[in-house]
């Protein structure tokens, strides 16, 4: 019977274990649980004998590839996968996956509420602002996106979106109106939201020359990468802007700077939260799981990264 390692220096909640394990009694694979482990050697040793490994967070190294002689497949519970060396993995005919989507209503859930919270002056007693009736742009409509405007949609917010991979039918099902230029997200946003991963095209690109263009009012949002936001712009946008707002799930490196003189207009999370919801646990233990069975039962590979 193949066996599973289910190595997570942050344990799943309980129930999410619970729901992988069920799944993988159902196939009867074996499987051991190795917890809020300290010592990366705990890790070498248990992989040993493993086919299977699910990770969270949890480092997947070049070391680690080479102690388990029998794996077969990584996968990551999460969206995110820069945890695991690809390459290694892939020169070892190990198969990544991740299990997108998960936990994409945690995050949407979130960024929600912290729009409202921005908006309503941190629930501190002064008077705020509403969503209704605003004019939100989604730049990236995945799976996270489509959920925000759906959740907009129900507050009343005017619903656009820019996503140079997406068709603009799927948008405009969506009740979305497609953009497809980059100065328009930030000529039309009262809000944007950033929901577009982290690369050698997006890193960095929101800086002045797009900042530069953005309204009196107009709150920027981020459930995404830090590595998206130029910082040195970004605080010059603060200063030169006096309705410019940020709330953010991944906060910037200067953070204090922004703090020290515009801490009314902006928050963010003390750590990425996003994913942090018991559901979201279990949906994507249990899409580890499953993704584990389809790919030795079936060799069913839709997931997978490298
Ligand atoms: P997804 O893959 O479903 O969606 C990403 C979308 O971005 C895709 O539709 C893609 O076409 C689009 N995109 C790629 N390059 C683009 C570009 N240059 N301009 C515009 N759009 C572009 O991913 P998702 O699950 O919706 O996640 C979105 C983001 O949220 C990612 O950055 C992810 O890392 C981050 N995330 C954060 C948390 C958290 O805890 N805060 C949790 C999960 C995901």
């Amino acid at each position: 019977m193949p066996k599973v390692l289910i190595a997570t220096e942050k344990p799943f909640a309980a129930a999410a274990a619970a729901k992988i394990k069920a799944e993988l009694e159902a196939v009867n694979y074996e499987y051991t649980f190795l917890e809020s482990y300290t010592d990366p050697a705990d890790l070498l040793a248990a992989v040993a004998d493993v086919d299977a490994m699910i990770v969270r967070s949890d480092k997947v190294t070049e070391a680690v590839l080479d102690a388990a002689k029998n794996l077969k497949i990584v996968a990551r519970a999460g969206a995110g996968f820069d945890n695991v060396d690809l390459k290694a993995a892939s020169a070892r005919n190990v198969v990544v996956m991740n299990t997108p989507g998960q936990n994409a209503n945690a995050v949407a859930e979130l960024t929600i509420g912290m729009m409202i919270y921005l908006a309503r002056a941190k629930f501190g007693g002064k008077s705020g602002t509403e969503l209704a009736g605003k004019k939100l742009v989604l730049f990236g409509f995945g799976y996270i996106a489509r959920l925000v405007g759906r959740m907009a949609k129900g507050i009343g917010m005017e619903l656009y979106a820019y996503d140079p991979y997406i068709a603009n039918e799927v948008m405009t099902k969506e009740g979305v109106k497609p953009l497809s230029k980059v100065a328009d997200i930030f000529k039309t946003g009262d809000y944007v939201s950033l929901h577009m991963p982290a690369n050698d095209e997006t890193s960095r690109s929101i800086n002045w020359d797009v900042l530069s263009l953005v309204g009196d009012d107009f709150t920027l949002v981020n459930t995404a990468r830090k590595e998206l936001i130029n910082e040195d712009d970004m605080l010059k946008a603060f200063a030169e802007k006096k309705g410019f707002r940020y709330v953010s799930d991944v906060a910037p490196d200067n953070l204090d700077a922004i703090n020290a003189d515009y801490a009314d207009r902006i928050y963010c999370t003390p750590r990425k939260m996003g994913a942090q919801t018991l559901e979201a646990n279990v949906n994507a233990g249990g899409a580890a799981a499953r993704q584990i069975i389809g790919f030795i039962e079936k060799g069913d590979k839709t997931f997978k990264v490298n």
